[in-house]
């Protein structure tokens, strides 16, 4: 967390706030991101906010300046400074990108050019998955986390992945059949695309916003994740969670095979 649908919501919320305009300057609150400001040439035009996995790059011309949330950062707007710990601002004329992140595990480096070793965007053609299945024999649920296999699946979407496709977590990657593995095509991009269009999941503890403090709403429609011994809302067997890869895995074991 957070994942793909996460970022994304990030990005296009904060695109039309940054694109075009003037970077400022850059505060680094923590020791650990103190590295990042020496390395630009202030003040840089921002030539473009993307995302790629759960990166977000902002394209400053020669250079890159690549933010990683990876468990608990988030990229929030404001004049001033929101609520939490805020480890890097990013200034503009009209107002500021702040990082803000509890654990203090996310980073942002500045690069001439992207090296993040990620595997394909979980959309569009998915024709290459079955060959890449094939050749690995992790458990499927963290093969779908494994950012070099396929980018931008996390701990939540893997095991709603799962479930849409009626996959057992544990099942090594190749040994799918070939229905499943054509059912994994189709869930994939459904699961991430639903989320997206709900602006991202917040779950209880808040940790997960929008650049403007906005909740993502997909948590009411999770299936799986964090509902241990609620019935599936398919077959209403009670939901389970076991440990795999040293992650909390949710699934049904009926529906799941
Ligand atoms: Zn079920």
């Amino acid at each position: 967390m957070p994942e793909l649908p996460e970022v994304e919501t990030m990005v296009q919320g904060l695109r039309p706030l940054v694109e075009g305009e003037t970077l400022l300057a850059v505060e680094a609150h923590d020791p650990k991101l103190v590295h990042v400001r020496p390395a630009l040439d202030l003040p840089v035009e921002v030539r473009a906010l993307a995302r790629r996995g759960k990166y977000a790059l902002f394209d400053l011309g020669d250079r890159l300046l690549v933010i990683h949330l990876r468990m608990s950062g988030r990229l929030a707007w404001g004049a001033s400074a929101p609520e939490g710990r805020v480890r890097l601002a990013l200034r503009f004329p009209d107002g500021a990108v702040y990082l803000v992140d509890p654990r203090r595990l996310g980073t942002a480096e500045v690069v001439r050019e992207f090296k993040g070793e990620l595997g394909p965007e979980p959309f569009g053609d998915l024709s290459w998955l079955p060959t890449a299945l094939k050749g690995s024999r992790m458990p499927i649920k963290l093969w779908l986390m494994d950012q070099r296999k396929i980018a931008g699946i996390g701990n939540i979407y893997a095991a709603e992945i799962l479930f849409r496709a009626g996959i057992d977590p544990r099942r090594p990657a190749r040994g799918l059949e070939p229905a499943e593995v054509r059912r994994l095509e189709n869930a994939i991009p459904e699961v991430l695309q639903a989320a997206l269009a709900e602006a991202g999941t917040t779950l209880p503890d808040g940790v997960y916003q929008g650049p403007n403090g906005e909740r993502g709403g997909f948590a009411v429609e999770l299936s799986v994740y964090g509902r241990e011994g609620e019935p599936c809302p398919t077959c209403g067997a009670p939901v389970q969670r076991m440990i795999l890869g040293g992650r909390g895995t949710y699934f049904c074991p009926c529906c799941q095979r």
